[in-house]
C-alpha cells in the first residue's frame, strides 16, 4: 500500500484509540492515565510525521484481527459500476465515525418512537426534504432498494397475482415479486433495448386476456444494470394510469445522481438505492410514495397481544418499526447535500461518459451495447474485437486486461472479461477520465491495436 495510505489509515486508528481513552476515563474529567494519553499523542504525532514525509514501515495490517484495510478508493481509478456512486463523501466518512454506536439515532427519541419522527438529529426534516426532492408526498428510508421493492410487493401483491416487470429487470424486483407470491411477467425490449409504453401496454393486455385480470403492480427500471439504458417511465407512468394499475419506477441508478421528479414520472413509488446512487453506506435506499398509497404501504400494526393486551400503535408493518438505525442513516444524511448538489451536474457526468466511450471506440474493432449517444455514466462494452483477439493467443488469456490495467492503476472492470463488459465513468474528474481514456489506447496499441485517434 502506498505509505501516505497507509499513515492516513494509521493515524485515525491512533485517534480512534485516543477516543476511547477518553471513554474509559469516565466519570473522570480528563484522561485517567495522563501517562499512556501523552504515549498515545506522540505516537499519532509520528504517524502525523510520517505522513508527511511519506516515510515509514506499515505497523498495522489488520483491524480486529482479521480485517485488512480496505484503500481501493484511495489507491485505484475505480471504474466499477455499482460502486460509483456509492463512494462516501467526507461528511458521510465523518458520520459514520460519530455516529457509529449501534442505536446512536435514538438519544432524543420521543413519543411517537419512530424512527421517520425524531427531530434530534434532524431525522424527520430528511424525510420531508427527501420527498420534496423526488417531488413525492412521503418517503422511508429503507435498507436497500431491494427492500423498498419487498415493502410494496408485500403491500400490493397477493399470491397468484401477476406483475409486470422490464425484461432488463434487476433480481431484485424477481425475488421481491417471489417473496409475496407473484408471478412476474416481463416486457419485451424494443429493437433498441428500450422498454416502451406500447409494449407495456400490450403486455398488460396479454396478461389481462390471459387471467382476465390486470396486472396487481407495474415495476420499471428508469436506467436498467445491464446497458444504463433510458426506459420510457413517463409513457409507462401514463399507461399505468389508463389501466389504474400502480406504478413503480425503479430508480436504483438515477435516484442521488440525476434529477428524479416522481410526479412528472407518474409514478406511484419512487424507490432509490442509497449504497449504489446516493453516496451513502450499505444497506440504505429511499421508498418514496404519494398520499394515495401512504396509507396502504405504510399502515400501522394492528395486531394486540392476546396476555397483554399490548399494541405498538404508529409502529409500521412493513417497516419493521424502525428501519436504518444508527450512522447508515446518518451518513446518508450527511451526504444528501452534497446528493443534492451533484444531481445538478448529471450533464458533465454524461459528457465525460460520452468522452469515455468515443476514446474507446477509436480503438479498432471495439463497439458500445449501451444505447449511443450515452444518457448515463454506466455503460456496457463490447471488445470481442479488439482486447479480446488480444487474450486468444495471451498466456494470462482475458486476464492480460486486468493486469495491464492494475498496473495503471485502474480497477473495477470484471477481471478476466475481454468481450462484453461495464464500466461506469461516474464522479472521476476529468484528468481521471482523461487518464482512463489514454490508458485503455495505450494498452490497445502495446498489442498492436489499431487506434483511430480523431483530431483532439
Ligand atoms: C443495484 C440495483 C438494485 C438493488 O439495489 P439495493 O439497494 O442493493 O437493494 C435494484 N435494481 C437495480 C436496477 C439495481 O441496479
Amino acid at each position: 500500500m502506498d505509505i501516505r495510505v497507509q499513515k492516513t489509515f494509521e493515524a485515525l486508528f491512533a485517534l480512534e484509540d485516543i477516543r476511547e481513552m477518553l471513554r474509559r476515563s469516565l466519570p473522570g474529567t480528563g484522561p485517567a492515565d495522563m501517562k499512556s494519553f501523552k504515549e498515545q499523542i506522540r505516537q499519532t504525532r509520528s504517524i502525523l510525521d510520517d505522513l508527511e514525509a511519506g516515510s515509514g514501515n506499515p505497523q498495522i495490517t489488520k483491524i480486529g484481527g482479521t480485517l485488512g484495510i480496505r484503500s481501493r478508493e484511495e489507491e485505484y481509478v475505480n471504474i466499477q459500476p455499482i460502486q460509483a456512486a456509492g463512494r462516501l463523501t467526507p461528511e458521510a466518512r465523518k458520520a459514520l465515525i460519530a455516529y457509529g454506536d449501534g442505536y446512536s439515532t435514538c438519544d432524543s427519541c420521543r413519543k411517537p418512537f419512530r424512527l421517520d419522527k425524531i427531530s434530534k438529529p434532524p431525522i424527520a426534516d430528511f424525510h420531508q426534504e427527501l420527498a420534496d426532492f423526488l417531488n413525492m408526498d412521503t418517503v422511508r428510508v429503507v435498507p436497500g432498494a431491494r427492500r423498498g421493492f419487498q415493502a410494496v410487493t408485500s403491500s400490493l401483491v397477493k399470491p397468484g397475482d401477476q406483475v409486470i416487470v422490464s425484461s432488463l429487470a434487476h433480481y431484485t424486483e424477481f425475488l421481491a415479486v417471489e417473496a409475496a407470491g407473484g408471478i412476474v411477467k416481463e416486457v419485451p425490449l424494443d429493437e433498441n433495448n428500450i422498454i416502451t409504453a406500447d409494449g407495456t401496454a400490450e403486455k398488460i393486455e396479454s396478461v389481462i386476456s390471459e387471467t382476465g385480470r390486470t396486472p396487481a403492480l407495474i415495476m420499471i427500471d428508469h436506467f436498467d444494470y445491464q446497458f444504463a439504458n433510458e426506459h420510457d417511465v413517463e409513457g409507462i407512468g401514463k399507461v399505468a394510469r389508463q389501466y389504474d394499475i400502480p406504478f413503480l419506477c425503479n430508480g436504483a441508478y438515477t435516484v442521488g445522481v440525476m434529477p428524479v421528479d416522481g410526479k412528472k414520472i407518474g409514478a406511484d413509488f419512487i424507490v432509490g438505492s442509497g449504497h449504489k446512487s446516493m453516496a451513502s453506506p450499505a444497506p440504505s435506499g429511499v421508498l418514496a410514495t404519494t398520499d394515495e398509497w401512504a396509507d396502504i404501504v405504510f399502515r400501522t400494526t394492528q395486531m394486540k397481544g392476546d396476555l397483554t393486551n399490548r399494541k405498538f400503535g404508529v409502529k409500521e408493518v412493513e417497516m419493521l418499526g424502525c428501519t436504518l438505525m444508527g450512522s447508515t442513516l446518518m451518513a446518508m444524511i450527511a451526504s444528501f447535500p452534497a446528493v443534492k448538489e451533484r444531481t445538478q451536474n448529471w450533464n458533465v457526468e454524461v459528457k465525460k461518459s460520452n468522452f469515455l466511450i468515443d476514446r474507446l471506440l477509436e480503438i479498432e474493432g471495439s463497439a458500445v451495447l449501451s444505447e449511443y449517444p450515452r444518457k448515463h455514466a454506466l455503460s456496457k462494452v463490447d471488445t470481442t474485437g479488439s482486447f479480446d483477439v488480444v487474450a486468444d493467443h495471451h498466456k494470462r488469456r482475458g486476464f492480460f486486461f486486468s493486469d495491464e490495467l492494475s498496473r495503471k492503476g485502474i480497477v473495477g472492470e470484471f477481471a478476466g472479461a475481454t468481450r462484453k463488459w461495464k464500466l461506469s465513468t461516474y464522479g472521476l474528474s476529468w484528468e481521471k477520465v482523461n487518464y482512463l481514456a489514454d490508458s485503455l489506447q495505450e494498452i490497445a496499441e502495446t498489442h498492436e491495436l489499431k487506434v483511430n485517434r480523431a483530431d483532439r
